[in-house]
């Protein structure tokens, strides 16, 4: 049985069946079926679908934003935003996979040489619960728009999101079979991953799952793309504007009660301005309001688990221990966790060294910009960052000396269906969205006619 639960009062929400081995080889076998005619869909066709699916999510983001709050703990407006952000993401790979994936003609001695991309067929897509929408239309989008077909292993606690994101592309009118949800536990991931129907396999999640999904796919050479942890520094320089990148900081370690993998986790402060800035950043966490996500006074809601949220106090008492000085929150009920700041974290300490998935901001202090840097790279992991400068041309080349896979200068590091999304070191490997993301899932075909 797959359980759901309120995290904000443990409520029970849901309760569901595992899918048993004939219901998966039948799946499989459609998700196969399905194929051999998506794949030969034209564009404009699987474009309208697609188009219909971000209406859908439109016209029913009230009900749907009450359900996937229900179900993991983000308040309701983040629930609505992340609703739209997956409609725009429909619109945008339905507006352009065909200009991404257009055949590339390459002159070379033949009379026609070209490379065409092509879709590889039943994708396994494994996704975890912090973004239940969101983390799927991303990798759905752009692969249903290149042809593959679907299959969706969601997180455990978050089955009524899987179940509601196959009913939109249903409702939508995808064929049968172009995107299944399997209520599978993760221990049958690997099982899935070597039967001759899956072609690939995307992953976001933790590291470990990381390691175990990609050596499962390993073993039977398979394409993987991995979007993994992160610890991303915040690097606010001597001569940002505080103002504004106190409210940013917030707002990145914050959101979304602090569980997302991009979300700013270590501040890494230039000196002259270290009081100054976490002044104003305790300032803006006092006021933040934890409690019941359903209440629209609420700015942070519960974690999505108890078993993370106790994962997270122990964090942050270790961290105490090693020398780091809490500031203001870190208080646990249940779920509920009260937004903290520590201060005077340093390379050694777990608030430095490893991820910490929910309300709690790191302060590092340094002498200046080379000690940023190399603060900001000290780091197993390497997915985003920001940079906080009026200096623009400072703020580039800093952005150019950081290990990640993206840097933000003076803006909220964030994913843009725009721009390629993914990291380097131990936060995975492989991008997503914008034309680097569709063209992860395609066979670069070369053809040549003498
Ligand atoms: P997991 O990595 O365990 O879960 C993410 C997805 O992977 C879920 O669908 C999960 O299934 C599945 N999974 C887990 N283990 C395996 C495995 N051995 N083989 C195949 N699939 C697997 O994350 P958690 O929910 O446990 O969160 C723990 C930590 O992961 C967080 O504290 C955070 O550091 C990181 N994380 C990062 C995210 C990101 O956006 N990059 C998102 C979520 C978590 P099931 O739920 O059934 O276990």
């Amino acid at each position: 049985m797959l359980r759901s639960i309120n995290p904000f009062d443990q409520s029970p929400v849901g309760e569901f069946e595992i899918h048993n081995a004939g219901t998966i080889d039948k799946k499989l076998a459609a998700a196969s079926k399905a194929f051999t005619s998506w794949k030969r869909q034209d564009y404009s066709h699987r474009a309208a679908l697609m188009k219909r699916a971000g209406e859908l999510l439109r016209q029913r983001k009230t009900e749907y934003a009450r359900i996937v709050s229900t179900e993991m703990g983000k308040i309701l407006a983040e629930s609505t935003a992340e609703i739209e952000k997956c409609a725009n993401g429909c619109d945008y790979f339905a507006d352009h996979a065909a200009v991404f994936l257009k055949d590339q003609t390459i002159a070379t001695e033949a009379s026609k040489s070209l490379v065409a991309f092509q879709p590889l067929g039943p994708v396994l897509a494994i996704m975890p619960w912090n973004f239940p929408l969101w983390q799927v239309f991303r990798f759905a989008a752009p692969a249903l728009m290149a042809g593959n077909v679907g299959l969706l292993k969601h997180a455990a606690n978050v089955t009524q999101c899987a179940l509601l994101i196959e009913k939109v592309f249903g409702d939508a009118g995808f064929p049968e079979g172009t995107f299944q949800s399997l209520l599978i536990e993760s221990k049958d991931v690997a099982g899935i991953i070597a039967r001759d129907e899956i072609m690939a396999v995307a992953l976001t999640g933790s590291e470990y799952a990381g390691t175990q999904v990609a050596a499962a796919a390993g073993k039977n050479l398979k394409k993987t793309v991995l979007e993994l942890g992160g610890s991303d520094p915040f690097v606010v320089l001597d001569d940002a504007d505080l103002d504004l990148a106190a409210q940013v900081a917030t707002q990145s370690r914050m959101q979304n009660a602090g569980q997302s993998c991009i979300a700013a986790k270590r501040f890494i402060v230039a000196e002259k301005i270290s009081k100054e800035f976490t002044e104003r950043f305790a300032d803006k966490i006092k006021q933040l309001k934890q409690g019941n996500q359903l209440d629209p006074q609420t700015t942070t809601g519960p974690l999505a688990r108890l078993d993370l949220a106790e994962q997270l106090e122990k964090q942050v008492q270790a961290s105490v221990k090693q020398g780091a000085r809490l500031i203001t929150g870190g208080e646990r009920q249940g779920c509920n966790f009260q937004p903290a700041l520590l201060d005077n974290v340093k390379p050694g300490m777990v608030a430095f060294d490893e991820e910490m998935f929910g309300p709690v901001a790191a302060m590092i202090t340094v002498k200046d910009e080379q000690e940023a840097i190399a603060m900001a790279n000290a780091s197993r992991y390497g997915l985003g960052a920001s940079v906080w400068t009026t200096d623009l041309q400072r703020g580039e080349r800093v952005a150019r000396e950081i290990e990640s896979g993206s840097v933000f200068v003076n803006s909220l590091m964030r994913s843009d269906q725009r721009l390629p999304f993914g990291g380097v070191k131990k936060s995975g490997y492989g991008r997503e969205l914008a034309e680097q993301g569709i063209k992860e899932f395609v066979n670069t075909k070369t053809i040549y006619i003498r």
